[in-house]
């Protein structure tokens, strides 16, 4: 099916879902009318959860076959090295930048001030992981276990070592290399499989989500939440804009064009490890990225660059420090901007993560992490936005890296239909 076509499908799909789900919900019907029961809790939500599953079950085959192509073409360890170099500091710089942009409007907005405490629900902590852990796991000890439990970093780097491996082993290397270059092809054709069914899955999962959120969640929060979407829209149409312009010197609308299913799929699933599959794709053959960056900085991306993440856990720090009239001072805003950043490596793209690592900014900072129960109730539909920021930041420095890497076909990037 024509690109164009199913882009205007999804988008058809989204809005019906969401339309649809808006109104049941002002309908509030019972949780065991018919409608509810067999539809919305039943058909649907199976037709959404499918479609995730599918998403899901693409990721660890694509990202290992396709990195693994990816790293051997680029041949040698050292390229390697500069490339992880490049795009990791890229996805710190883009990450600093939104979280400091998060500080400085809600240090202006004050969305705390005022906010009554006493009528919150509680919230039980749950841990998250330190600092030395995080970097601990990186490492992989058994490839498989790494693949069966979905660590994306782990995965990541064991595709690297056998891509480089094969660069070195001649011809025993080039038979396994145009071997797996097959089975890429196949994934790819899998991952179209399933786009052709999109439509359907983000209807379902949008008109079952809407059906049980309503807007009312948003009542006293109204400041937090529209604070933390005024600084997503900044950093998304004013940081990625002026990077895509000045920078790769691309025109961003055509950019925002080709990324938009991309988006869709992050709003509806929440998730960036779930979009991965499409992101990928889009980012090789809609955008023009060359499969050896793309194969590596999109599962990268996905996994350690939450620009959107970082976003909302500037304003929920400044949030919380206002509620509890707690003033953390430049030192602490500044520790914000240093954990935070770290804190998006350590949230894995799943939904909802970034409010439990949230928990590890207000602990370096000296603030409640009860302080995360006022925020819960419009943490879901902030999910769904954040989340497509971060994969629109992931395929920014992307094609950042791959045009300084000399590794970029602006003729994909400026072909009108595809
Ligand atoms: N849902 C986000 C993602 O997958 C992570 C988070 O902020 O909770 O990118």
């Amino acid at each position: 099916m024509d690109r164009n076509a199913l882009t205007k499908r999804i988008l058809i799909g989204m809005a019906s879902g969401f339309v649809l789900g808006s109104l049941l919900h002002l309908l509030a019907l019972a949780d065991d009318s018919i409608i509810t029961l067999y539809l919305v809790d039943g058909l649907f939500d199976i037709g959404g959860k499918i479609f995730i599953a599918s998403l899901k079950l693409l990721v660890v085959p694509l990202v290992f076959v396709s990195l693994v192509c990816g790293a051997s073409n680029l041949g040698d360890g050292s390229s390697m090295g500069r490339l992880g170099g490049k795009t990791i500091v890229l996805y710190l710089f883009t990450t600093g930048i939104a979280i400091t942009l998060a500080l400085v409007v809600a240090i202006l907005v004050e969305p705390g001030v005022g906010i009554d405490l006493a009528e919150q629900s509680s919230f039980v902590a749950r841990e998250s992981p330190s600092l030395k852990q995080v970097v601990i796991d990186i490492f992989p000890t058994n490839p498989f276990k790494a693949m069966t439990e979905g660590k994306m970093l782990q995965v990541i780097i064991f595709a690297i070592l056998v891509g480089v491996a094969i660069s070195k082993s001649g011809e025993h290397g080039s038979r396994m290399r145009a071997f797996l270059l097959d089975w890429n092809e196949i994934i790819m054709q899998l991952v179209l499989m399933l786009m052709a069914v999109a439509p359907y899955g983000v209807f379902c999962l949008m008109l079952t989500l809407f059906t049980h959120q309503g807007y009312e969640v948003i009542g006293d929060l109204a400041k937090y939440f529209f604070t933390v979407v005024f600084v997503l829209l900044l950093h998304f149409t004013g940081t990625f804009s002026l990077l895509l312009q000045f920078l790769a010197r691309l025109n961003p609308f055509n950019f925002y064009r080709k990324m938009s299913p991309v988006m869709v799929y992050a709003f509806s699933t929440s998730s960036s490890n779930a979009t991965m599959p499409v992101t990928l794709e889009t980012v090789e053959h809609r955008l023009g990225v060359k499969n050896e960056i793309a194969s590596f900085t999109v599962p990268l991306g996905a996994t350690i660059n939450m620009d959107g993440t970082a976003i909302m856990q500037g304003v929920a720090t400044v949030f919380i420090s206002q509620a509890y009239n707690i003033d953390i001072g430049v030192v602490g805003y500044l520790t914000v901007i240093g954990t935070a950043t770290l804190a998006s490596i350590g949230t894995a793209g799943v939904p909802g993560v970034g409010l439990i690592t949230l928990a590890m900014v207000l602990e370096q900072v000296g603030l409640p992490v009860e302080g995360i129960a006022l925020i819960i109730g419009v943490d879901r539909l902030l999910d769904m936005l954040r989340t497509a920021v971060n994969v629109t930041g992931d395929a920014v420095v992307s094609t950042l890296v791959a045009i300084s890497e000399n590794r970029f076909e602006k003729e994909i990037f400026t072909a009108r239909s595809d």
